[in-house]
């Protein structure tokens, strides 16, 4: 897709964020003149090795954690598959292990790799709102669990999970415990020593930071297999010459999302409220995915009856809108949202399911753009009636 001409109305910070400018600032030095590697005995390389430390004192900071607890990854996905390897692996015996049918694929895609090699996994269902029963994960805990590993929120309904009640379970039970924390910093205050967890997971594109730089928190006596083997860098724990640049992105971009709780997230919350009533007063046919709370302050995943997502998404797109629908593309046609779909809804609902997602950056004036533009693009697709596949298109390409 080409270059926009007019401006953006941004609606899908779920799937990634606006990089910072005082972010940019940050890492701009070790792009340019602090270009040296942190593990070099001179001092040239040593003033680099600093910046890393300071930035993992400040991504530490986000979560209540210790410098030493933190590891920087590739990416929030990187985490998630090295949480579950290490679980295994450390844990020979071990050979089942517990997590959510509406994880990130990163969880799915990795369980299901662990399937065909034998490890057995526990897919815990979610209800119509898309919420959890913590008493089935206590159910499924047994002898040779190595791991629960349940998201704290979804990044398709915003749903939260009870991580606190799971925790106690896996404590009481002697099983590590992670949680896939990527949609939560700025958003939900995070302190790894009063939740109790063992692993958690972030990246730093979710929290206004770039692309291809992520964490996990290792909580400190945890025996740990590093993932990514190689040289000695992140105590040995992750291979790889750092990312510094982005490390220093990301320990910016930590600092910044602390000072986004409290009056920031409120901001945002009313935002999301006033534009998900807006939708829902002014088009027939629209429900709410998911509870209205436990939820993310950001996130509201809308169905439309009788029209597709992808449909919404080009016609939303055509007005500078950018939103999402959490269908994927699997060889060639559309498959509906696992997550949709998990919590029961008909391949049909969650094929007509928009995501719209906000942040700090979201402004008053972009969601009275969505509520303008919104009505007459549902009412011009529902108008392409009887609704076939066909008619949907030529209102797409008319
Ligand atoms: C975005 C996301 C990830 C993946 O993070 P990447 O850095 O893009 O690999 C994992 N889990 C959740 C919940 C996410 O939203």
């Amino acid at each position: 897709m080409s270059m926009s001409d007019g401006p953006i109305y941004y609606f899908d910070n779920n799937a990634t964020t606006r990089v910072a400018p005082e972010v940019v600032e940050a890492m701009l030095p070790f792009l340019t003149e602090q270009w040296g590697n942190p593990s070099s005995a001179y001092s040239f390389g040593n003033e680099v090795g600093e910046a890393v430390d300071n930035a993992r004192a400040q991504v530490a900071a986000l979560i209540n954690a210790e410098p030493r607890e933190i590891i920087f990854t590739s990416c929030g996905t990187e985490s998630d598959n090295a949480a579950l390897s290490s679980a295994l692996q450390t844990q020979p015996g071990k050979r089942h292990v517990i997590t959510t049918a509406v994880e990130h694929s990163a969880n799915i895609k990795y369980g299901q790799m662990l399937e065909k090699r034998g490890v057995e996994v526990t897919w815990i269902p979610v209800d119509r709102a898309g919420q959890l029963d913590v008493h089935e994960v206590h159910e499924a805990i047994r002898e040779d669990t190595a791991m629960v590993s349940v998201m704290m929120a979804n990044n398709e309904s915003g749903v939260i999970f009870p991580i606190e009640e799971i925790v106690a379970i896996c404590r009481i039970k002697g099983v590590p415990f992670h949680t896939d924390a990527v949609q939560t910093p700025g958003k939900i205050k995070l302190d790894v020593k009063a939740l109790g967890v063992d692993h958690l997971s972030l990246s730093a594109h979710k929290l206004h930071a770039p692309k291809g730089i992520g964490c996990l928190y290792v909580r400190h006596g945890l025996p740990y297999q590093p993932y990514v083997l190689g040289g000695g860098q992140e105590s040995g724990r992750r291979g790889g010459t750092e990312n510094v640049a982005n490390i220093v992105a990301f320990g910016k971009a930590a600092e910044m999302a602390v000072d986004s709780l409290g009056a920031e997230v409120e901001r945002v919350r009313a935002l999301r409220n006033r534009m998900e009533e807006g939708i829902l007063e002014t088009i027939p046919g629209v429900t709410r995915n998911g509870a209205k709370e436990p939820r993310l302050a950001s996130t509201s995943n809308l169905s439309f009856a009788d029209c597709e997502a992808e449909a919404i998404l080009l016609l939303l797109n055509r007005e500078g809108i950018c939103a999402s629908s959490g269908s994927a593309c699997t060889t060639g046609s559309m498959a509906p949202s696992h997550v949709l779909i998990a919590m029961g809804l008909s391949p049909e609902h969650a094929m007509g399911a928009v995501r719209f997602s906000l942040s700090k950056y979201t402004t008053d004036a972009e969601v009275d753009y969505l509520l303008e533009k919104l009505p007459g693009i549902i009412e011009k697709l529902r108008g392409a009636s009887p609704k076939t596949e066909q008619s949907a298109a030529e209102a797409v390409h008319s």
